[in-house]
């Protein structure tokens, strides 16, 4: 297989702006590729395909079979198509779906990624692969992972519809949430989460409002950067293994289960954690961050209540019992009966518990 040459592209170059998708061959030259593979969902192949001719003779083919949680059997057809064509770029356009196969690809092959972001979900930031095989999703952490180039053109997040625009906030701001009181937190984490959540307070009335306001759009897109930048730095805890269980293992959506589970999680944290989070309540009114955030998702028109994914209260046990199984860092103790009480709020869109 031909590799492009990485050795003189910094690691990763994060470009925003109207239109700076129309640089993708300019970036993909910049790489020293010549040959890339334009990846996205069959959703968004029209996308794809603009891609694809804005690369001219650059582009080697077009794989429109991205699928959530990056299943390996969906990589493995993609690798062979790398191999048919040999690619020696790869260049993602989509939601974390699509990024996460380009990612799993360049795990495989190490070849370089220019991603172009369509949701807030913040993937394109983190060197973190989740993938999988026969129903079990694992999640890995490898530099080969962390994708070259990130060009946000906040044209393309036009398109997502009200309602996944804030879903997608919401999961953004839930990593953002997390660092605040994250083990690993350091001044700068800190900082980059509250511009993050700051961008998001800001801009998703406003993109809600107006989803073609340019302006906004891009606004918010620094916030996803800045949130999937702190993921991709320190651990996450208690808000995002609610969410991984709940998607892992009951198959709920990963954008509205993190809208929905974020106020229950944080006003949980909160009991240990209220000074870290205070910079919520700063940003969004109040003295309770998890009661801020309700607020916040409420007025946004965010859905509330698990119950409404399809989670049944007969699984809320079993939830419970998963979510707890292991120990993990987290600022208030983690306890079975506390979570299972977080649940059955959170699955019927009740105020959550402080
Ligand atoms: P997604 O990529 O699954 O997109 C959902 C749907 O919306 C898809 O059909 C997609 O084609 C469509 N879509 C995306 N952008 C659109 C746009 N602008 N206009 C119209 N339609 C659009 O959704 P997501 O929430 O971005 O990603 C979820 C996945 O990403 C999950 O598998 C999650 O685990 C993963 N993820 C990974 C990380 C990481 O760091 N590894 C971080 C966040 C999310």
């Amino acid at each position: 297989m031909q590799r492009a040459t990485r050795t003189l592209t910094p690691p990763v170059r994060v470009q925003f702006g109207c239109a700076v998708r129309k640089t993708v061959a300019e970036e993909t030259r910049r790489l020293g590729a010549t040959r890339a593979l334009v990846l996205s969902t069959p959703h968004q192949s029209d996308a794809a395909l603009e891609i694809a001719e804005l690369l001219g003779p650059l582009a080697v083919g077009v794989f429109c079979k991205a699928e959530m949680h990056t299943p390996v059997h969906v990589t493995e057809a993609a690798m062979a198509h790398v191999a048919e064509t040999k690619a020696d770029c790869l260049i993602a356009i989509g939601g974390g779906s699509t990024i996460g196969l380009g990612k799993a690809i360049a795990y495989r092959s190490d070849l370089p990624q220019i991603v172009i972001p369509t949701t807030y979900a913040g993937s394109e930031a983190t060197s973190i692969l989740g993938q999988t095989e026969n129903g079990v999703k694992t999640t890995l952490n490898h530099p080969s992972v962390l994708p070259e180039v990130i060009l946000y053109d906040p044209e393309l997040v036009t398109t997502l519809p009200v309602a996944m625009t804030v879903t997608s906030a919401l999961n953004a701001m839930a990593h953002a949430a997390e660092a605040l009181y994250a083990t690993e937190q350091t001044t700068d984490t800190t900082m980059m989460a509250i511009e993050g959540l700051r961008a998001f307070a800001d801009g998703l009335p406003k993109v809600i409002a107006t989803p073609t306001d340019l302006a906004a759009r891009e606004a918010t897109q620094r916030g996803a950067w800045a949130c999937g930048t702190v993921l991709g730095q320190v651990g996450m805890a208690l808000h995002h293994k609610l969410c991984h269980t709940l998607g892992g293992s009951f198959d709920l959506p990963h954008a509205e289960t993190h809208a929905i589970v974020l106020p229950h999680a944080v006003a949980y944290n909160a009991r240990a954690a209220a000074a870290e989070l205070q910079p919520i309540c700063d940003l969004l009114g109040g003295d309770n961050a998890g009661l801020a955030l309700h607020k916040f998702a409420k007025e946004m028109g965010a859905p509330l209540a698990l119950c409404d994914l399809g989670l049944r209260e007969e699984d809320l046990d079993r939830a419970a019992d998963l979510a707890t199984q292991k120990p993990y860092p987290n600022p208030q103790p983690v306890t079975r009966n506390d979570i299972r009480a977080l649940l059955q709020t959170a699955w019927a869109g009740d105020t959550p518990i402080t």
